[in-house]
């Protein structure tokens, strides 16, 4: 298959966001471990390439970064067991789930529905998608990072996932038939903090840099 093509020919479908998937991340923000995933969606209008500028949303104050390690799923159907799992997966990118945290905290007071504050337009710059071979890469040992203005912000690991990708997989996979063009946000490490206008955010991984200025 050709990750090339299902990103260049605009060809993602949906996007799957995994929200506290590491523990250091889940403390920071007070919350308790989950016992299985959180998932919430984006919409493929979300996503900004490198190369764009992104807008600071106007109905918010409080911007946060949150780097993330994507999975770009090539075949469809379920998978059931981490094996199969493995084979669903065509590609890897690090991204930015982007979280108006203030607009974020006031939906989860009143439990309410947290689309606003996670799906708005430009909420996900993401970068190239490299094509996933399992003899090459370890999914358990993947270093990512973000800086801001070049300091750093966040570090993470994904040895340190509450559930990893291929759990990630099954667990959509009860509740969804993948789909060749899915993405799957999987969570963020430590560090999360807030990102104003004027800033450049960069993301590094996978052997690459991108990078984003928020104006
Ligand atoms: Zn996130």
């Amino acid at each position: 298959m050709n990750t090339e093509n299902l990103l260049n020919e605009n060809k993602i479908g949906r996007i799957f966001c995994i929200g506290r998937n590491y523990a250091a991340h889940a403390r920071e923000l007070n919350d308790d471990i989950p016992e299985s995933p959180i998932i919430f969606t984006k919409f493929p209008s979300c996503l900004v390439k490198e190369g764009n500028d992104v807008h600071f949303p106007e109905f918010g104050n409080d911007l946060h970064h949150e780097v993330e390690l994507v999975v770009l799923i090539g075949k469809e159907g379920k998978a059931a067991t981490a094996a199969e799992a493995d084979t669903f997966i065509a590609g890897l990118a690090i991204g930015l789930d982007l979280t108006m945290r203030d607009v974020q905290f006031e939906l989860l007071k009143n439990s309410l529905p947290w689309e606003k504050s996670k799906a708005f337009d430009e909420s996900a710059p993401i970068g190239d998608f490299i094509s996933y071979d399992p003899t090459r890469i370890n999914l358990e040992n993947i270093e990512f990072s973000c800086r801001i203005d070049g300091e750093l912000k966040q570090q993470g690991n994904t040895a340190n996932m509450i559930f990893p990708v291929h759990t990630l997989i099954m667990e959509l996979s009860k509740v969804w038939k993948l789909m060749p063009g899915d993405i799957i946000y999987t969570g963020t490490p430590e560090g999360i903090g807030p990102i104003k206008r004027g800033q450049t955010i960069s993301i590094h991984g996978l052997g690459m840099e991108h990078s984003w200025k928020i104006v």
